[in-house]
């Protein structure tokens, strides 16, 4: 049995099932609260793994674990004073993904919390000088490897920064540009590429991959749905509109300036740009307002 609602637990009683044994998944709330997607929950039950929500273990003797129902109230799990006996052979408890960070404490000046997370500064760095940190040994509800890949590359900017003595300084972010507020001249009828998939009586039978992912040809296909909401993505579609020639092109890669001498305020260039990159103002004393960078 794994107790545990997790990635980590469903994970594993997978790897139980390819072992030809039962798994038996245990979690101390419903389904709402599981930190895993509903698909991994379906895939696991799919091959055979038994999830039985809302128990918590109050005791274990030997091979029996005694375990006590649990209701929900108010959004969380509580007792309910019923219990139940079980048998199992062996119990893995797998209820916290967290970072082995043991290996920092002998590192001077590197702030361990007592859940093994690492603190950082405003330029990621932890409290020894050169040594940056991102990903799940940060503090944090949400674990993923897209928030890590995000960590990293923020860090790189920072780390780059120190090292070329020239802190990084963050730039300030684009108001959200709201699908609302895109003027798209452009549609795509392009359905999502549906990924192959084991059948889950196949995929049960040996560790392979399940889902066959993307090749590099596909995931660039798809990654074209990005609608480069508020950032210029250079389409010259103002260069070419303005009636006036105001938009003089900084070449690939450096966007447009805005010649403001020249440019009549008629928003030709707002209205068409796609993805709501330029902003319309009131004219400055001074204007030095460009296309976002
Ligand atoms: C079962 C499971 C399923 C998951 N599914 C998803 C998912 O579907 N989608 C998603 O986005 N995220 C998922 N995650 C979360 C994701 O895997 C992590 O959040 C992500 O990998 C964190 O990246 P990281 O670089 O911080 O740490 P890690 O990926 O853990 O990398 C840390 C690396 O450091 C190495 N290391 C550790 N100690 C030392 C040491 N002393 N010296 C040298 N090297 C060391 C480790 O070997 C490891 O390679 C899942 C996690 C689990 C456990
Ligand atoms: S607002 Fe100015 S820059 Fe934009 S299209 Fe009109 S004249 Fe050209
Ligand atoms: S500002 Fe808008 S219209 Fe002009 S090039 Fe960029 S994305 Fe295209």
């Amino acid at each position: 049995m794994v107790y545990g609602g997790g990635k980590l637990a469903l994970y594993l009683s997978r790897i139980i099932r390819r072992l030809n044994s039962e798994a038996i998944v245990y979690f101390a709330g419903d389904q709402k609260m599981m930190p895993a997607y509903d698909y991994e929950t379906e895939d696991a039950m799919a091959e055979g793994v038994e999830v039985r929500l809302l128990r918590r273990i109050t005791q274990i003797k030997n091979k029996s674990f005694t375990l006590e129902k649990l209701k929900v109230e108010k959004g969380k799990a509580v007792g309910t004073n019923e219990f139940e006996t079980i048998d199992g052979d062996v119990l893995i408890i797998a209820n916290r993904q967290e970072a082995d960070s043991g290996f920092l404490r002998s590192v001077s000046g590197v702030v361990i919390n007592d859940d093994g997370t690492i603190t950082i500064d405003a330029q990621r760095m932890t409290g020894y000088e050169g040594i940056f940190a991102g990903g799940d040994m940060l503090p944090g509800e949400n674990r993923s490897s897209t928030i890590a890949i995000g960590h990293g590359k923020k860090a790189a900017k920072y780390i780059n920064g120190y090292l070329m003595n020239s802190p990084f300084i963050k730039l300030e972010k684009h108001p959200t540009a709201s699908y609302r507020k895109l003027h798209m001249w452009y549609k795509t009828e392009a359905p999502q590429k549906e990924q192959e998939k084991q059948a889950p009586v196949e995929a049960v039978k040996n560790f392979d991959e399940i889902v066959a992912g993307l090749s590099e040809p596909e995931a660039r296909f798809e990654a074209q749905r990005c609608l480069s909401c508020g950032n210029c993505f250079e389409c010259d579609g103002c260069f070419g509109a303005c009636p006036e020639d105001a938009i003089i092109k900084l070449g690939v890669g450096n966007r447009y300036k805005f010649n403001y001498n020249a440019c009549t305020g008629c928003a030709v260039c707002y209205e068409q740009c796609p993805c709501h990159a330029i902003e319309m103002i009131p004219e400055p004393v001074n204007p030095i307002n460009d296309v976002k960078k």
